[in-house]
């Protein structure tokens, strides 16, 4: 058997198309567009990739973008009274500060200090509590975990019952998606089961999985003998394993990998994500619809 797709290049389309008629009819109806504004310190180069990728995906949504870039000296103090000042703008949904910040600066601090409702990336301790709560108390669910969901509902596989296997206890992955997958309501309603390094069989935990999403951040550390027959497989895992010269700039990139071994896996796999191309492109695309969602709160349409 060969295993259907779940391209998230693909769904990310999608959904960016249905963000930006939505913007066009808030736009039409209140005269107002989402605001997003992203925080960088400093001049690492990943982090200018990341926001310029989301600037330009905000941008192409219709959303109003602002890029606030600060000196890597900036202090704690400034850096607070910053985020204040975007708390209290009416024109701003969605504020992100991009990570790593520099060490004299306090991560937890300032994140903690973005207001929960503007929160979109949905990592402050408000937001987590409310997914946890779940049902209509949900406002942000954090983009990678909210992006596995929405994957998984619009590919057609039934959550309701399923036996969900999460491989990996992050804060950022593993914990919420099996947080929102155990909820009741539609999208979830499934039977879950978290295994990490200290769980003693692996295998015999991902053969009952009717759904296994793995994000460890181990290359093909799913291996094709532990997937049930039919069985969703979500591959989070994003491993650098090498080097190779692009076909289309010449110019040299990273050979990506997986945590599941995808050629082996795709031949008894219902549903597999393939890497790249996968739960990757899905990220930036919630966090684009969580912004909407937030004008949509504040707007009474939610
Ligand atoms: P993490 O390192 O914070 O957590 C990994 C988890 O996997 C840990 O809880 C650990 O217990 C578990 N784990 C590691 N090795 C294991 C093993 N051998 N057996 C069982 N459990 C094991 O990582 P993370 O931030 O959750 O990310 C996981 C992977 O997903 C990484 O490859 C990361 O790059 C990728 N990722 C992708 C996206 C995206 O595509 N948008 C977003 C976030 C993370």
């Amino acid at each position: 058997m060969t295993a259907k797709l779940i391209k998230g290049t693909e769904i990310r389309e999608e959904i960016l198309e249905e963000i930006t008629q939505e913007v066009k009819e808030i736009k039409a109806k209140h005269g107002v567009v989402p605001g997003l504004v992203t925080i960088l310190v400093g001049a690492n180069p990943a982090s200018i990739s990341y926001v310029t990728l989301k600037i330009q995906t905000a941008h192409r949504v219709g959303f109003n973008e602002v890029q606030d870039n600060q000196s890597p000296d900036i202090s704690e103090a400034d850096l607070l009274a910053l985020i204040d000042k975007y708390n209290k703008d009416d024109s701003i949904n969605g504020i992100l500060v991009q990570l790593p910040l520099p060490k004299h600066i306090d991560e937890k601090k300032v994140l903690n200090a973005i207001d929960p409702d503007k929160d979109v990336d949905g990592f402050h301790p408000v937001n987590v509590g409310r997914l946890m709560i779940g049902g209509s108390e949900v406002k942000f669910p954090p983009c990678t975990p909210f992006g596995i969901q929405e994957m998984i509902v619009r590919a057609g596989v039934e959550t309701s019952g399923a036996e969900v296997v999460v491989v990996g206890r992050s804060n950022i992955v593993g914990k919420p998606i099996a947080n929102m997958m155990v909820q009741k309501g539609p999208g979830a309603n499934s039977t879950v089961t978290i295994v990490h390094t200290r769980t003693k069989d692996l295998a015999s935990h991902c053969k009952r999985a009717d759904i296994l999403i793995v994000a460890a951040g181990v290359p093909d550390l799913v291996k094709p003998e532990w997937i049930k027959p039919g069985a969703c497989v979500i591959d989070v895992g994003v491993n650098r394993v090498g080097e190779k010269v692009s076909e289309k700039t010449g110019k040299k990139i990273a050979i990506l990998k997986g945590d599941v071994d995808f050629e082996a896996a795709k031949e008894i796999a219902g549903y597999i994500t393939p890497v790249p191309g996968g739960v990757g492109p899905m990220t930036i695309t919630m966090l684009m619809l969580n912004t909407l969602k937030s004008l949509k709160f504040k707007l009474g349409l939610m």
